[in-house]
């Protein structure tokens, strides 16, 4: 089963894959958690993307499309994977797709979750992440239980600086001029599923489910 998830920042993407990868016992292939550690272990690459990324503008397709190709070729990929954060923009798109052909793979689904603008600003806004093992808490929605230890590793909470006002509200509009066209791509590959972002986790991530399991 190969998976793509679509949808603005603070859709809950990340959420869901993770949730997807624990059920599916799938890979969950997230290109920000990539670019992420490659920062934190200072490689060239790192320090390349930090900038771009504090900025909330996007890493060049050519870098993105590198890393994808590797990950790909590891052997926990044999069973299929789950794409979060990626694609991000038409020619990832096509790159993803030209790969895919050269393997033999198809995509499965895609999952479109969307949201609007204004809840997308407020949900950032209160994000807090795990420093060692990158889960995601939310001050109202999703509170840790000790205030700044994550629930699953007890490591330390942090806000990324790409979850500062100013860089949300770039990457908002990054996402409505680069990524959003992908709707229309993956409509007419007739691979798109639209999902509501509103509802709770556990409610989105049955819809999810159902909708998998009704399918693969
Ligand atoms: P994310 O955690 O997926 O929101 O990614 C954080 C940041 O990493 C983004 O704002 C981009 O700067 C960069 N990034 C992650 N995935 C991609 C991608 N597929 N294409 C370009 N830039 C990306």
């Amino acid at each position: 089963m190969i998976l793509i998830l679509l949808g603005p920042p603070g859709s809950g993407k990340g959420t869901q894959s993770k949730r997807l990868m624990e059920k599916y016992n799938l890979p969950q292939i997230s290109t920000g958690d990539i670019l992420r550690a490659e920062v934190g272990k200072g490689t060239e690459l790192g320090r390349r993307a930090k900038a771009v990324m504090d900025s909330g503008k996007l890493v060049s397709d050519d870098i993105i499309l590198g890393i994808i190709k590797n990950r790909v070729e590891e052997p926990d990929c044999k069973k299929g994977f789950i794409f979060d954060g990626f694609p991000r923009t038409i020619p990832q798109a096509e790159g993803l797709k030209e790969l895919l052909k050269q393997k033999r793979l198809k995509i499965t689904k895609v999952l479109n979750i969307h949201l609007d603008d204004e809840i997308v600003v407020q949900r950032l806004g209160g994000r807090w992440t795990c420093t060692k093992c990158g889960a995601i808490f939310h001050a109202s929605t999703n509170p840790p239980k000790k205030k700044g230890r994550c629930d699953k590793c007890n490591g330390e909470l942090y806000q990324r600086d790409d979850q500062k006002e100013s860089a949300v509200k770039e990457r908002l509009n990054v996402y409505k001029k680069q990524t959003e066209p992908l709707i229309n791509f993956y409509k007419k590959e007739k691979l798109l599923v639209d999902i509501d972002g509103t509802p709770s986790i556990d409610e989105i991530f049955k819809e999810i489910t159902e909708l998998l399991e009704g399918n693969v």
